[in-house]
C-alpha cells in the first residue's frame, strides 16, 4: 500500500480513528485509510429481523441482533462481588449475557441501557456455562440509543452491514470508522481503476458509488451492483498486472529456431520405442512453431502425471539444439534433478554422447548442476555449460547462482512450476544474453480460470490422454486399525517383490523424536528440497492436529518395523528423506531402481516426477494427513510401466470425519483434473492461488476464482487489449496506482521469503 502514501488513502488509520482503535484495527490486517475502504462487510442485516441465536457455535466470534428478554443483577453468594445475568431472544431460542463487577452499581448501568424488550446488536464469543451457551462481557448497541429518534427510524429501513468483527472491537466501531473515512474522501482522492470503457461495456457502477454502496447501502440491490463491480475491479487490475508482465516479457525478442530436419530432434524420433500420443503431437507442434518464432514462447505445459511431458519438453530441446542453442531445464530438488538427467541421457542413448568416441554424429552432452556436488564435478558441468558444449544443462536453484553461464540458452524449460517464483525464472532467463523461450511444466491439474489467475501470463497447454498401455492403479483405504488388513498389506509387498516389483512407503515424517511443531519447521526448511511441508500444513487444521490423535508414522521408525517384520524377511529395505546428503539420496534411488532394495520408505520427497518403470505398489501411511492433490502425485509414481499397479492408503482418521472422506475420495478416483477440482472446493481461497501467490491472493476480496471464470475472463481479454494500446496506462491513475498495489505485495511477500 506504500504507494499510496502520498495521499490521504495511504495515511494510516490513526489519523482518522483513535490510536486504541487503531491498534485493534491492525490486529485486523487493517494499517492505512485505502485497507480500512477495503474491508468489506461479511453479511448485512435487516433491523428487526432477528439472527437466528440456534446456529450459534460455541468458540465462535459472533454479531447478533437479538430482544432483551430479562436482566437481572444479583450479588454472588460464593464469591464477593455482582453479577448481570440478561437474556435475550430472537422469538424462538435464547442465548445468555454475563457481566461481572465487584459492585452492583457498575453492573446496574448496564442494566439501565438493556431495557428488557429492546432490541438490538450484541457481540462477543461464544462459550458453554453449565450446559448453556452465553457471552461473557460482550459488547453491545441499542438501537434506542442512537443518538435521535428520526436516525433510529432511518437506520431501521436500510440494511445494517455486520463486519468480520474482532476482540475489541466491534462491528459498529468499524462501520464508524468506516463512516468517517467515507465522508471525507472524493473521487479525486478515489480514481476509478476501471477504464470507463470496460465500465461501460460491462455496465459497472464506479469505484467511489461502490465503495459507498458496498458500505452504507439504502438497499440489498445496492450491494449487489457495487459488489458485482468490486470483482470486475479485482480481476482487471490482476490481468493488467499479468498482461503488463507479459508485454516486457515479449518485448525483447527471442531467437528463431526452426526446426532442421535430419537433425537430433529427428534422430531422437527415430529412436523413440513408442508412438507418440494425439497430444504429445499436438503441442509438440505448437511448441515447434513457437520456437521458430522471435516473439519469445511462454507456456505452460500442464498434464497428468505420467502423461509424457518429459517427451514433449526434450524434443522442443532437441530442436532448439538443431538451431545452435542451448536448453536448461530447472527442477524444484535434487532427487529430480538426477532423475532427469539420468532419465533424459537414458532417452538419448548415444545421441547423449556428442564429441564422444562412439557418439553419435549428431549428438550434445547433457550436464547436471546442483548445489550439492563436489568441487571438480561442478568444474566439468561449469566449462560444459559455458563452452556450449552441453546442449541441455539440468539442474535445481544452483542454475540460477551468478557464476553458471548458458551462452547459448534459448529454451528454459521449469519443471513444476508451483514451487518456483517468477523471480527464479527470471533470474534464469537472464544466463543468456537474448531472451530464451520458457516453458514451464505442472503436473497439478489446474482448472482454466485459475491458470489464468495464477499463471496468467502464459499460454496453457494441456496433456489429457495417457499413454496407451499404462495397466493403471488400484486403490484401496486401509484402516489402521485393523491389525489384520494391516499383516495382509506388508504379506501383499513380498508378493509384489517376489514377482519382480517394487514398493514405495511413505510417512509423514522423517522421525517420530521431533516435537509436531518441529515437523512443520523443519519441513519448511527443508522446502527447496524435500516436497512435504506446504500442503501437509495447510492441511493440519482440516485433518486431525498433530497434537491430537495418535502418533505420524515416521520414515526411521517404519525402517525399523519393516526390517524386523517376518513377511519381508530376506528383503533390503531402503531409507529416502529430504535430510539425506545428496549422494546417500542419489543412492537410493539407484539401488530402489536397480532393485537390489526393492522396498523404499520415504518422505514425500518422491512426490514429483521420480519415475521408476517397476515400481508397482505404494503404502502411504497416515494418508489422512496428505492433501488430495498430493496423494493423488504420490500414486502417479506407481504403475508407470506396463503391470497393474496397487496403491494402499492406511489411515487412522474416525469415521464420519472430512479427514476420512478426503482419503476415500482419492480412493474412488484416478482422474488427476477431477481431484483437483474437488480438492480447490475443500480450500480457501487464498492457497487456490498457492503460497507464492499470496501477494496475489490478497489482492482479492471478493472475486471467486472457480465461479467467476466469465469475469475473469472478460477482464484478461481486456487488460491485453489496454496494455497492447496504452502500456504505461496514461490517463488511468486508479489504476496504476492499483496495479502498483498488487506488485508492492508481491515484491514485500517475496522480500521476506528470500
Ligand atoms: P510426466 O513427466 O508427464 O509425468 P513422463 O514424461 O515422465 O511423464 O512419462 C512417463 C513415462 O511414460 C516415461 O517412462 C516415458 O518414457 C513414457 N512415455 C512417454 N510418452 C509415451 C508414449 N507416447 N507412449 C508410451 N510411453 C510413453
Ligand atoms: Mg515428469
Amino acid at each position: 500500500m506504500a504507494e499510496f502514501g502520498t495521499g490521504f488513502l495511504g495515511q494510516e488509520v490513526s489519523r482518522v480513528v483513535g490510536a486504541a482503535t487503531a491498534k485493534k484495527l491492525g490486529k485486523l490486517g487493517v494499517a492505512t485509510v485505502e485497507d480500512l475502504l477495503r474491508y468489506y462487510p461479511r453479511r448485512y442485516d435487516k433491523p428487526g429481523k432477528m439472527t437466528t441465536l440456534r446456529e450459534l457455535g460455541v468458540g465462535e466470534h459472533v454479531t447478533v441482533m437479538a430482544r432483551v428478554a430479562s436482566a437481572e443483577v444479583r450479588t454472588m453468594r460464593a464469591r464477593r462481588g455482582a453479577i448481570l445475568s440478561v437474556t435475550i431472544s430472537d422469538g424462538l431460542d435464547a442465548l445468555d449475557l454475563t457481566f461481572f463487577a465487584k459492585h452492583p452499581g457498575v453492573l446496574q448501568g448496564h442494566q439501565r441501557k438493556l431495557g428488557v424488550a429492546e432490541t438490538g446488536l450484541f457481540t462477543g464469543t461464544v462459550s458453554l456455562y453449565r450446559g448453556k451457551r452465553q457471552l461473557t462481557h460482550p459488547d453491545y448497541l441499542m438501537f434506542k440509543d442512537f443518538e435521535s429518534e428520526e436516525q433510529a427510524i432511518e437506520k431501521s429501513k436500510l440494511p445494517m452491514p455486520i463486519y468480520p468483527a474482532g476482540q475489541g472491537i466491534a462491528t459498529w466501531h468499524i462501520a464508524a470508522a468506516v463512516g468517517v473515512v467515507l465522508d471525507q474522501i472524493g473521487t479525486e482522492d478515489w480514481p476509478d481503476a476501471l477504464p470507463e470503457e470496460y465500465r461501460r461495456d460491462h455496465g459497472l457502477i464506479g469505484g467511489r458509488e461502490a465503495l459507498e454502496s458496498i458500505h452504507r447501502p439504502q438497499d440489498l440491490g445496492q450491494v449487489k451492483r457495487a459488489e458485482e463491480r468490486l470483482r470486475h475491479e479485482e480481476a482487471f487490475v490482476l490481468q493488467t498486472v499479468l498482461a503488463q508482465r507479459r508485454a516486457v516479457l515479449l518485448s525483447e525478442p527471442a531467437v528463431a529456431r526452426a526446426a532442421r530436419p535430419g537433425g537430433i530432434r529427428d534422430a531422437f524420433d527415430a529412436r523413440l520405442p513408442f508412438e507418440l500420443t494425439a497430444g504429445q503431437r499436438e503441442v509438440g507442434e505448437t511448441l515447434e512453431r513457437e520456437i521458430g518464432d522471435s516473439l519469445p514462447m511462454l507456456r505452460l505445459l500442464q498434464g497428468e502425471v505420467g502423461s509424457g511431458k518429459t517427451v514433449v519438453a526434450l524434443r522442443a530441446m532437441l530442436q532448439v539444439i538443431d538451431a545452435g542453442g542451448q536448453a536448461a531445464l530447472l527442477a524444484p530438488t535434487e532427487v529430480l534433478a538426477q532423475q532427469h538427467h539420468r532419465s533424459i541421457t537414458a532417452l538419448l542413448g548415444p545421441l547423449a554422447e556428442g564429441g564422444m568416441l562412439g557418439g553419435a554424429e549428431n549428438g550434445t552432452r547433457v550436464v547436471l548442476l546442483t548445489g550439492s556436488m563436489k568441487a571438480a564435478e561442478r568444474k566439468k558441468s561449469l566449462l560444459a555449460a559455458a563452452s556450449g558444449e552441453a546442449g541441455i544443462v539440468v539442474g535445481t536453484h544452483a542454475l540460477l547462482s551468478e557464476g553458471v553461464q548458458i551462452p547459448h540458452l534459448g529454451l528454459v524449460v521449469v519443471d513444476e512450476q508451483h514451487r518456483f517464483g517468477v523471480e527464479q525464472r527470471d533470474a534464469l532467463r537472464s544466463k543468456a544474453n537474448v531472451t530464451p523461450h520458457a516453458l514451464v511444466m505442472t503436473a497439478t491439474p489446474i482448472p482454466r480460470t485459475v491458470a489464468m489467475t495464477s499463471f496468467g501470463d502464459l499460454e496453457v497447454s494441456t496433456l489429457r490422454e495417457l499413454p496407451s498401455g499404462r495397466a493403471g492403479v488400484a486403490t484401496t483405504v486401509v484402516p489402521s486399525s485393523n491389525i489384520r488388513w494391516v499383516q495382509r498389506a506388508w504379506e501383499r509387498m513380498r508378493q509384489e517383490i517376489d514377482g519382480g516389483g517394487r514398493v514405495y512407503v511413505v510417512c509423514p515424517r522423517i522421525t517420530s523424536s521431533e516435537s509436531s511443531a518441529s515437523v512443520r519447521a523443519g519441513a519448511a526448511s527443508d522446502a527447496g528440497e524435500d516436497a512435504l511441508p506446504l500442503e501437509l500444513s495447510e492441511r493440519e487444521g482440516e485433518a486431525q492436529g498433530p497434537g491430537d490423535g495418535p502418533p505420524m508414522a515416521a520414515v526411521e521408525d517404519v525402517v525399523e518395523m519393516l526390517r524386523a517384520s517376518p513377511a519381508l524377511q530376506g528383503v533390503e529395505v531402503a531409507v529416502m528423506h529430504g535430510r539425506l546428503p545428496a549422494e546417500e539420496k542419489d543412492a537410493a534411488m539407484a539401488s530402489f531402481a536397480s532393485g537390489v532394495t526393492p522396498v523404499l520408505v520415504s518422505t514425500t520427497v518422491i512426490e514429483v516426477g521420480v519415475d521408476v518403470p517397476e515400481a508397482t505398489m505404494m503404502v502411504i501411511l497416515d494418508a489422512e494427513r496428505f492433501g488430495l492433490s498430493q496423494l493423488h502425485q504420490l500414486r502417479g509414481r506407481i504403475g508407470r510401466g506396463d503391470k497393474p499397479g496397487l496403491c494402499l492408503a492406511m489411515t487412522s482418521a474416525l469415521e464420519g470425519s472430512s479427514a476420512l472422506q478426503r482419503v476415500q475420495v482419492f480412493a474412488t478416483t484416478s482422474d488427476g483434473f477431477a481431484l483437483a477440482e474437488q480438492d480447490l472446493q475443500l480450500r480457501h481461497e487464498g492457497d487456490v492461488l498457492g503460497a507464492s501467490q499470496s501477494g496475489r491472493a490478497s489482492s482479492l476480496r471478493l472475486l471467486r476464482v472457480l465461479t467467476d471464470g466469465r469475469i475473469i475472463e472478460d477482464a484478461r481479454v481486456a487488460a491485453r487489449a489496454l496494455i497492447a494500446r496504452n502500456p504505461a496506462l496514461a490517463g488511468e491513475p486508479g489504476l496504476a496506482s492499483a496495479v502498483e498495489s498488487v506488485i508492492g505485495q508481491e515484491t514485500a511477500e517475496y522480500l521476506q521469503r528470500a
